[in-house]
């Protein structure tokens, strides 16, 4: 770990890769944080409702930042 000296890691998320057509990124250091954020997003700005099977779906999603 940490070959290149850089302690910090990242996951990250983007609302494009969930097939929206959106910029919004989300950024946390677990998953959970990461998906707290883009729940909160989808229903705020695209009206959906976070449910089990939007939520398996989105962790998928959920890269190294
Ligand atoms: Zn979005």
């Amino acid at each position: 770990m940490a070959i290149l000296g850089l302690g910090r890691k990242q996951r990250v998320l983007k609302c494009r890769d969930a097939g929206m057509d959106c910029e919004a990124m989300f950024k946390g250091k677990t998953d959970e944080d990461v998906l707290r954020q883009a729940a909160e997003h989808a229903e705020k700005a695209h009206g959906m409702k976070p449910n089990a099977e939007m939520g398996a779906k989105l962790r998928k999603l959920v890269k190294n930042g």
